[in-house]
């Protein structure tokens, strides 16, 4: 069905717009033009519009995300990363079962919906028992209507988890059946090689060769720690990047996760070889990873996107405005990285770097987008409106979210969901994996 879109404000390609409107067909936009013109241009389609206190903007990108890590949250905070991993993560997730996994990834979808996220990048692990626990994440994403991209990790350590494990060929097979089964609902599968601590060269090289025929972008876990650095050096006598380059997977279709650690020669090959980067500087401060050098990596012409990780609190604005933050600090300089670099960041940058037609109103594009409260308390009519989202507001000032021109949340929907079932799931799911549901002290 064809529909018309108008906006007295909208937020297009980075910049401030008045009266913009475009058209949908199916789930995507095929024309876009000044409100006006296309409406009377088109004066027998059913139109959208958007009044003076409303800002539409393009549906955030979320690169990277690992939704059940919300179960971690407020816990197993201040840690450090190893005792993070192995007495929180390692020790937690690997309990969840299929059925509790759906509640889990449902709770995380609709967060984002409500915090204007789109498009999500999983970044799925629990893969080592079947395909039970995929298959329920799948199911909640199609559920709340987020657009998903699952990248399927491949792992083969021995110390991993052994829900996490896999050998090399039940991994493809796996991820072969999943691409098939699942290119009809409109999601793709990338394979995933988790990374270079937890993925053989051989898995690492098979997983990126599977990409590339299926014709999708692989993502992989690259110096996130600084100590990832010296255990590849050690085993292999190279940096990270340097390392991947010998193995020949480094390419226009491989999406580095983080790559924190490189040496200003590994920056230049990955620029060389138009790899694309997703960058997670919530996370990446949270657990004191260190501060990857965008400036850099993007004056060298690296695609680069933002993810949310560790899902703190999955919102693209606080990841916008973290890359800023952390750039102006680590070069000392107020004027590194602005507001609408960080924007497209997280919108039509992303997109590309992980290969979805997505983040921005352009003709292609699925049309999925945000619906802004202008009278919201915290947006100033004297902003500009993408400084405004990417350095004051807070993501409550998102009311309507559509996905593929449907409407899949709004103020609504989140309170029902939140109130009345989602809640309530998560307590049963905490409860029985043992998650501390007091931390209250008797009065002395
Ligand atoms: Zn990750």
């Amino acid at each position: 069905m064809k529909r018309l879109v108008r906006a007295r404000h909208a937020i297009v390609g980075g910049e401030a717009v008045r009266d913009f409107a475009f058209v949908v067909d199916g789930e995507r936009i095929v024309c876009v033009g000044e409100g006006g013109a296309l409406a009377a241009a088109n004066p027998d389609l059913p139109c959208l519009d958007y009044g003076e206190d409303r800002l539409l903007a393009p549906g955030a990108v979320n690169g990277h995300s690992h939704c059940y890590q919300i179960l971690l949250r407020g816990w197993a905070d201040d840690w450090g990363f190893e005792r993070w991993r192995d007495d929180a993560l390692y020790r937690i997730i690997p309990q969840l079962e299929p059925e509790e996994l759906y509640w889990v990834a449902l709770a995380a979808f609709v967060e984002m919906l409500g915090n204007g996220i789109t498009t999500v990048v999983e970044f799925f692990y629990l893969n080592g028992a079947g395909t039970a626990r995929l298959e329920k994440l799948v199911e909640a994403a199609i559920d709340c209507g987020i657009r998903l991209v699952v990248a399927r990790a491949w792992m083969d350590a021995p110390q991993a988890p052994a829900l996490f494990r896999e050998d090399l060929a039940a991994a493809r097979r796996d991820t072969l059946a999943l691409a098939e089964e699942l290119r009809s609902a409109g999601v793709m599968v990338c394979p995933a090689p988790h990374s270079l601590h937890a993925a053989s060269p051989e898995m690492t090289r098979a997983a990126v060769d599977l990409a590339r025929e299926l014709g999708v972008p692989a993502h992989m876990h690259v110096a996130e720690a600084r100590y990832e650095v010296e255990q590849v050096r050690a085993r292999t006598g190279l940096t990270p990047i340097a390392f991947l380059d010998s193995l020949e997977v480094l390419g226009p279709h491989f999406v580095a996760v983080h790559a924190i650690w490189q040496t200003e020669e590994e920056k230049d090959l990955l620029a060389q070889r138009g790899a694309a980067l997703i960058h997670n500087p919530v996370t990446n401060q949270y657990l004191g990873d260190g501060i990857a050098d965008l400036a850099g990596l993007r004056r060298r012409g690296v695609r680069v996107g933002l993810g949310t990780d560790c899902d703190l609190r999955p919102c693209m604005y606080d990841e916008m405005r973290a890359a800023a933050f952390l750039q102006k600090t680590a070069t000392l300089d107020g004027a590194t990285l602005c507001a609408r670099e960080a924007w497209l960041m997280g919108t039509r940058e992303g997109a590309r770097a992980v290969g979805v037609e997505a983040g921005d109103f352009a003709e292609g594009c699925y049309a999925d987008w945000c619906v802004i409260d202008r009278t919201h308390p915290s947006f100033h009519p004297w902003s500009h409106p993408v400084n405004q989202l990417v350095y004051v507001s807070d993501p409550g000032i998102v009311v309507e979210t559509f996905v593929g021109a449907r409407k899949v949340s709004d103020r609504r929907r989140a309170q029902r969901y939140g109130n009345e079932r989602i809640g309530a799931e998560l307590r049963k799911v905490a409860q029985r994996l043992g998650l501390p549901l007091d931390h209250a002290a008797a009065p002395a």
